[in-house]
């Protein structure tokens, strides 16, 4: 059978998605790349040839936002799977063309509503039974966190733990792109994750934060050293809290740098950050999506950041035999070499080989089912056999101390 996989979306993540999938034509034999701006995929095309991986890579416009146009394309490509790297905002219009043509589906990030700066699984879930009647599988967050963290906290829960009683996802990004203010992805996204409230999770409720109000420092590994780091909602939370309820307290850092928030706080402040429309010389503007246009784009970051990302996973719990608890399992992934061999810098790289990975484990019937699941649901085995050999080689330690995390 050929496997014919549509990628939509042509940035930073669908750039590198779409690079390791041209790299594995014996699992992605047909690959269409799809994006609002048709110039977009072709130039991404160009730089992989460029590498030498020859074989033909189609490309076509498409507006995400329209159930018919993205019904035809479906159509007419035929594909066996949909890998959502558009934006949030997309998701629900590409499953509904999903369940109308019959194919499987794979995103990296929830539903968000332009509207409102909230984002939640509920939206999605609500299709499972949708997709289970259709046969179908919907794979939710298949990107780095969600993702591969989600996948993280099922291995340790499969060969470390008999209980976790803690989790702390912990987000480093120790590049340098030498601006004085820039978003590693998407601006708009990043940074309404960024001013929301922030939340966690313990003894069986969720708890409320200012926004950046809470702050630890923590020691991180291979060289990167002591960094701030602060507490935010993060998507994974809710799908782990919900399979995994033993869990008695959640939370996800993010590590910025002074400068990063010093101009938030600025913009903020002017009202920049703001996602109502505004009246500006006669024509509404949404504040966020003006100063999108004027930051630097994210993809053009790759060429100029340095440094590392740190990810990973901080548990603690009742350990089996031969394991001792705390347990701590991370990625490093280094800015220049992600760079070197994509074109993209390492939180683009680090979201868009999962994704890879996630199309191959469902293209390959390893991970197989029918209806919406997020990544913690499968066996992590395959997954974790695999993702170092894609790019994403993981470490698990079990280090003296409480890390600053007690
Ligand atoms: P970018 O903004 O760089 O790229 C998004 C792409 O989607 C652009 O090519 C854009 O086209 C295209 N697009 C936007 N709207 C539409 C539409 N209506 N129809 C068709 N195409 C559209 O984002 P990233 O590549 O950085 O991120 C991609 C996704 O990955 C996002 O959903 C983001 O939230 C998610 N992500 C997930 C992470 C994880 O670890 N799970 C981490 C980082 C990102 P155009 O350029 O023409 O506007």
């Amino acid at each position: 059978m050929t496997n014919r996989v549509l990628i939509i979306g042509a940035g930073g993540v669908g750039r590198v998605t779409t690079f390791k999938c041209a790299q594995r034509r014996d699992i992605f034999n047909e690959i269409t790349l799809a994006s609002r701006t048709k110039e977009k995929c072709d130039a991404i095309v160009a730089d992989i040839h460029a590498k030498g991986l020859k074989q033909p890579i189609h490309t076509a416009a498409v507006d995400a936002d329209n159930v018919s146009e993205l019904v035809a394309l479906i159509k007419n490509v035929k594909p066996n799977l949909v890998v959502h790297l558009a934006l949030p905002y997309q998701d629900l219009t590409i499953m509904d063309a999903c369940l109308e043509t019959g194919v499987h589906y794979l995103d990296t990030a929830n539903y968000e509503h332009p509207d409102t700066a909230k984002f939640c699984y509920s939206p999605q879930w609500k299709y499972h039974e949708r997709f289970e009647k259709a046969g179908l599988l919907a794979l939710l967050g298949s990107g780095f966190d969600p993702g591969v963290t989600n996948v993280y906290v099922a291995h340790a829960r499969k060969h470390h733990f008999d209980r976790m009683d803690t989790v702390d996802i912990i987000d480093c990004n120790a590049g340098d792109h030498g601006y004085p203010f820039a978003t590693n992805f998407n601006p708009e996204i990043n940074i309404r994750e960024v001013t929301a409230k922030g939340r966690f999770y313990e003894k069986g409720a969720w708890h409320e934060t200012d926004p950046l109000s809470v702050k630890k420092v923590f020691d991180f590994p291979e060289g990167i050293g002591p960094k701030d780091m602060y507490l935010l909602y993060h998507e994974e939370m809710e799908s782990l809290v919900k399979h995994y309820p033993e869990v008695q307290r959640m939370r996800f850092w993010m590590t910025f740098g002074q400068s990063y928030l010093t101009h938030l706080k600025v913009l903020e402040n002017v009202g920049m950050t703001r996602i109502d429309p505004v009246m500006y010389e006669g024509r509404e503007i949404i504040p966020l999506q003006f100063l999108k246009a004027l930051l630097p784009d994210p993809a053009s970051l790759g060429p100029r950041t340095k440094g590392k990302t740190c990810i990973g996973c901080w548990i603690t719990g009742t350990g089996k035999a031969t394991s001792a608890s705390p347990y701590y399992i991370y990625n490093i992934c280094d800015h220049e070499a992600c760079y070197a061999e994509t074109g993209a810098q390492a939180v683009s790289y680090t979201t868009g080989v999962p994704a890879a990975l996630g199309a191959k484990l469902i293209l390959s019937g390893q991970w197989s089912g029918r209806g919406v699941f997020n990544m913690e649901q499968f066996d992590p085995d395959p997954f974790m056999s695999e993702i170092g050999d894609w790019g994403l080689p993981w470490v698990e330690s079990f280090p003296a101390g409480d890390g600053g995390l007690a």
